[in-house]
This record gives C-alpha cells, structure tokens and sequence, in this order.
C-alpha cells in the first residue's frame, strides 16, 4: 500500500478515515454481516512489551522503499530523506535485515530512470555486506529494456526478487501483453515477483500465472474490509503465493490469526513499507498476536529466508 499514489477513489477516502480515525470508535466501518467468532483455541502469547521482545528476534522485512541518491523519498512528510536515516530507523524499530527497492525506480518516466535506481539499491546492498538485498524495479510498458534489466539484475547483481510493482504509478494493467511477458521473464530467471494490487488483479494474476513465485503486499485493499478475507483465502488456496503483513489491515486484530489459520505459517512475510509506514506497527501486532512462538518467528523472519533460498536456487 504506497500512500504516496493516490488512486483518487481510495486516498481520497483513504485520507478522510484517518484523519477521522481518532472518531475510530464512531466512525471506523462496522462489518455488514460480523463472523461468528471461530472457536480456535489460540495460545496466549506471554504478556511482553512488543518492542522490547523483537529486540531478541531475527526481523527481516520483505518491502522496504528506499530513498534515492536524488532526494526522492517515499514519506507523506520526509523526516528519513537519506539513506543513512533510512538504515537508523530501521534500527530503532529492530528491524535487521530488509528486500530494498528504489524509489527512483518505481517514479521512473524511462528506462535510464529505473536502471539508475536498480544500481543505487544494488550499491548500497553491497556496501551493506548483506544486510540489505536489492531488489529490482523495472516498467513493463518498456518492454524490452525491462526484460534486459531484469537479466542483468539477476545474472549481474545476484537479484533474486523484482518489485513491489505499483503498476497504478506509471500507470499500467496487469493484463497487459507486456506485463504477461516481465512475469515469463521471471520465472524463466526464477526470481520472486512483488506486485500490489486489488482484489479483483490479485484473484487475475494468481489465475493468470501458475508457475510463477508471487508475492502481494498487504492483507486488505483499498475496500479492506470487504476484501481482506477473500485475498487471504486466494493465497491460501494456491502455494506459489506469498502474503506480506504490510499496509491494509495488518492491524486488526484477528486478521494475523485469521491468515495463519487458512495460509498456514509458512507464506506469510514480514513487510512493512516502510519509509511509508513504520515497521513497529507491524512488529506490535506480530508480538501480541495469539500465535505460537515458532508462528512468530517464521513470520518475522524464516519465511522470507526460507523463499530467497528457493529462488536463489
Ligand atoms: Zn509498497
């Protein structure tokens, strides 16, 4: 969920609810038909201070947006502009390692534009001896340069992941012939795709693409409540799909639960978008969520392991 592209209908809307957020009680939308509540025996998680425990714990987010050499920076008011900033916040909410991806890339007008952000995160991901992995962004609608770079990125730069895709920023569809070939482009190299979208493109893609390594951010869209459950169940019924915790809905409480209970605990990322949205939102949510201690930690970090050995393979 990139606040920053403002779909018109959502963030206007979008903008509306939070700043009515603090009425929340009065305001927030109140589900048409509630679920009855589900009689799963959910261990109780020990009563811990969230941000204190995952000092401990091995965090590894999957959706981090850097901020550019230029200045450009995703954040609704810059206070993390460079990189160094970027990299201290992340240390002040625990978070040790992360997937970065350019914003230079994603506002690209060319293809000069995302291969100079591509180069940027790759840099930094190298001066970083590992902590962070580069990730790599690349506009369908030029079609040739991008399946390129994504060939340099993977056999060049070890990239193994391309995304978060957002194709509402360019924009683009994703039923697009161009888009049809990024996604063969991937699986031929065997890299990981992140792509944002609504229900509606989350239930196209999934059914488009079978043999490839999908990942989608965030547990709701802009209709969260309506959809949030229906995008958990399409992940859950198809194993080559990933989940991230970022953005839309990860913190209702319940959702987490909810989607370790369809998904399982194996394909559910830790995300955050951050510089969008601060990781300890999530990382509160994933420590006081009624989840088993060894839930916790695939989530916050083993899943993402476990699928960068898959495609790094
Ligand atoms: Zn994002």
């Amino acid at each position: 969920m990139s606040l920053f592209h403002f779909r018109p209908r959502r963030s206007v809307q979008r903008r509306k609810f939070i700043f009515l957020g603090m009425f929340a009680p009065a305001v927030a939308p109140r589900p048409a038909n509630p679920r009855p509540p589900e009689p799963h025996a959910h261990p109780v998680p020990p009563p811990a201070n969230p941000l204190q425990a995952s000092r401990t714990r091995r965090i590894f987010d999957a959706h981090l947006h850097c901020p550019s050499d230029d200045g450009t920076v995703w954040q609704w008011h810059p206070v993390t502009r460079t990189f160094d900033e970027f990299a201290a916040y992340l240390d002040r909410t625990g978070v040790q390692r992360g997937i970065i991806n350019s914003v230079r890339s994603q506002l690209a007008k060319d293809a000069a534009g995302f291969i100079a952000g591509n180069r940027e995160v790759a840099r930094r991901a190298e001066k970083s001896k590992g902590r962070f992995l580069p990730a790599c962004v690349v506009n369908p609608l030029l079609i040739d340069e991008a399946l390129r770079e994504m060939e340099d990125c993977r056999r060049k730069y070890g990239m193994v992941w391309v995304g978060e895709l957002c194709n509402y920023t360019v924009p683009y569809q994703y039923t697009i012939k161009e888009f049809e070939l990024l996604v063969e482009q991937a699986v031929k190299l065997n890299m990981a795709l992140d792509v944002h979208t609504e229900l509606d493109e989350m239930q196209y893609v999934i059914e488009k693409f079978p043999r490839a390594t999908l990942v989608f951010p965030h547990f709701g869209d802009s209709n969260e409540y309506r959809n949030i459950f229906k995008r958990i169940d399409l992940i859950a019924a198809h194993p080559n799909t990933y989940l991230d915790t970022s953005g839309y809905g990860h913190d209702r409480v319940g959702v987490l639960e909810y989607a370790v209970d369809k998904i399982g605990p194996g394909r559910i990322l830790f995300g955050s978008d951050f510089s969008i949205n601060d990781p300890a939102t999530v990382i509160a949510r994933v420590e006081h969520a009624f989840l088993t201690e060894d839930q916790r930690e695939r989530i916050l970090a083993g899943n993402l392991e476990a699928l960068l050995k898959k495609v790094a393979a």
